[in-house]
């Protein structure tokens, strides 16, 4: 068989390897008319060649005259090789015109954004040990937060490095606006990095308390304390609980203390609450994106509050640490 297949192969002109790549160009090459083509539109498929001169080079004395499987010589081609694929220019982003605004969307942020220890001290006034729950008398409150051992007294340069990977990751890292926001309103409910653990008990979102209750997942009563504020922006209600744990793949409605007793939780909660569960919606279409609030109005404390809030709770706190910030960097 194989001397058949070669013997074929010869006389259907097919040249050995060997001495393949022609000296001269092709001046001529062939087209086969598919459905839908017009002499014209394949003249304009080939360079410097009309379709008169196809026509001329196939005898047709009708240009309209062609057929699907019609094969065309073309004439005037040169055999030019495929020029390389020129990769899709990358769409430039647009900068703000403001350059203290723009951050390079790295892990060390744009240097002056930069997060210490000496600056957070400072903004919660807490300069000695953080997380050990002092803030609270509750009964209900210590019990719990007394088994959150792994996070009372919790390295300050470790929590800053655990901050600034999981801002990166949720993309709050864009601008230095983004990132004194974030600050600010985490500063402000965890009580200055006092608790990770609402100091309440709860009761104010029970069904029957709290007129969001059902709408939020509490149906029974004691969801209220058990899906109660965690995390660094007090993560509230068990559909909250239960949304951050499909995305996560964590069961926190049967285990909602882990988003408190656990910084890697504490803080990555926090952050995709900041990107899908803002309480604002319709405002610039944020559907619940606190970014994009702050890429519309970068300023404005009272909004971003209400999105993380529900209300205006200790504004003039979160906009006296955001001031503050702002000052540190050197923005205005
Ligand atoms: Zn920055």
């Amino acid at each position: 068989m194989s001397c058949n297949l070669f013997a074929a192969a010869k006389k259907q002109g097919i040249a050995p390897k060997a001495g393949t790549v022609p000296k001269e160009p092709i001046k001529e090459i062939s087209h086969v008319v598919r459905k839908g083509e017009t002499l014209s539109s394949i003249a304009g498929r080939y360079k410097d060649v009309t379709y008169q001169e196809i026509a001329q080079a196939n005898n047709i004395a009708d240009p309209n005259n062609i057929y699907v499987g019609q094969r065309l010589k073309i004439p005037n081609q040169t055999l030019v090789p495929k020029a390389p694929k020129t990769p899709k220019p990358t769409p430039q982003i647009k900068q703000p015109s403001d350059e203290t605004s723009t951050c390079r969307p790295d892990r060390t942020g744009c240097g002056r954004c930069k997060i210490t220890v000496k600056l957070l001290n400072k903004l919660t006034r807490n300069y000695g040990a953080w997380f050990m729950g002092k803030g609270s008398r509750s009964t209900i409150y210590k019990n719990e937060f007394k088994t959150y051992t792994q996070i009372h007294n919790f390295d300050k340069e470790k929590f800053i490095k655990i901050l600034n990977q999981k801002m990166h990751h949720y993309g709050i890292d864009k601008s230095c606006y983004h990132v004194a926001h974030f600050l600010a309103q985490i500063i402000h409910e965890s009580a200055h990095f006092d608790t990770t653990l609402e100091y309440g008990s709860g009761h104010n979102y029970e069904p029957g308390v709290h007129r969001d209750a059902l709408k939020n997942g509490n149906t029974h009563y004691g969801d209220g304390k058990k899906y109660r504020g965690r995390g660094l922006l007090q993560l509230t209600w068990k559909n909250n609980y239960k949304a951050y744990g499909y995305y996560k793949g964590v069961d926190f409605v049967k285990y909602p203390e882990k988003i408190g007793n656990t910084m890697e939780y504490a803080i990555d909660v926090s952050c995709w609450f900041w990107r899908h569960k803002g309480a604002v919606y319709k405002k610039y279409n944020a559907k619940g994106d606190i970014n994009i609030l702050i890429d519309h109005d970068k300023k404005n404390v009272k909004l971003i509050t209400l999105a993380v809030n529900g209300g205006y709770n200790g504004l003039s706190e979160r906009m006296h640490i955001f001031n503050t910030i702002l000052n540190e960097w050197g923005l205005k």
